[in-house]
């Protein structure tokens, strides 16, 4: 199966113009690759770039996530955005437990294990994110986060979820993880036994500092994609990082 590999624009660019533009300039040439990719700018941009995207004709293997979402359909919640809002919006994808809305808005496993079905239920596709801060075992904190993240999550909705390992301290930092290091993670990850009772299967990818250097690595240890922030809102840097893989 052919690399998936996801932009985290994170609260970047500041206007519509220039995320059309950063946009434009990858789509030329990740339109000629064959690796899937999935762009997920902030909430507003979503309708206009995914219109923008579609009225190229060989460009279906763009898609769109968002970088969040609610874990309640409609009401009295004011400025959350529900995963009902964003299907709507031709969003296919949706980033949920990302580290720095753990640490920045408190989220915990609990109000993650809410998005993750929430989002399930309307049929986008989460990609959890997990990972140690440093310092901690490793192991463990995946274990538990997958544990508290995934609880009553049933089998079938389980098979939809793309897995993200992310170590927080490689995220936007410059220190990406070893290859070889991810490569224990990814072992673990596999290794591990879900609350359903069933071993982890799920598409993987790694995300932290990865530039277009090192994307090849991480498939060549065995993950499925990448997860990209940074780099992401570099044209050229994000299409040597799809054409590399
Ligand atoms: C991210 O935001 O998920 C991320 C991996 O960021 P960066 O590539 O900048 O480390």
């Amino acid at each position: 199966m052919k690399p998936l590999i996801v932009a985290n624009w994170k609260c970047n660019p500041t206007t519509i113009a220039e995320a059309k533009k950063l946009l434009g300039e990858m789509v030329k040439s990740i339109g000629k690759t064959e690796n899937n990719v999935v762009i997920c700018p902030p909430f507003l941009y979503l309708p206009e770039l995914i219109d923008f995207v579609r009225k190229e004709a060989d460009l279906s293997r763009i898609e769109f996530g968002a970088q969040d979402c609610f874990w309640v359909e409609s009401g009295p919640y004011t400025g959350e955005v529900s995963p009902s809002i964003l299907k709507d919006s031709g969003v296919k994808y949706v980033i949920i437990g990302h580290s720095e809305r753990r640490i920045h808005f408190n989220e915990t496993d609990e109000m993650i294990n809410k998005k993750l079905k929430s989002a399930l239920s309307v049929g986008l596709i989460p990609i959890l994110c997990i990972g140690e801060k440093g310092g901690e075992i490793v192991n463990q904190v995946i274990e538990n986060q997958l544990n508290q993240d995934l609880d009553g999550i049933t089998e079938k909705e389980l098979n939809e979820i793309i897995i993200a390992y992310e170590p927080v301290w490689a995220i936007g930092t410059g220190d990406f993880c070893e290859p070889a290091k991810a490569a224990e993670t990814l072992k673990f990850i596999k290794s591990k036994t879900l609350p359903t009772g069933r071993q982890v299967k799920n598409k993987l990818l790694y995300g932290g500092s990865v530039t277009s250097k090192i994307s090849r690595d991480y498939i060549d240890v065995g993950y499925d994609g990448l997860l990209v922030g940074g780099a992401s809102l570099k044209a050229d840097e994000f299409i040597n990082i799809v054409k590399n893989v």
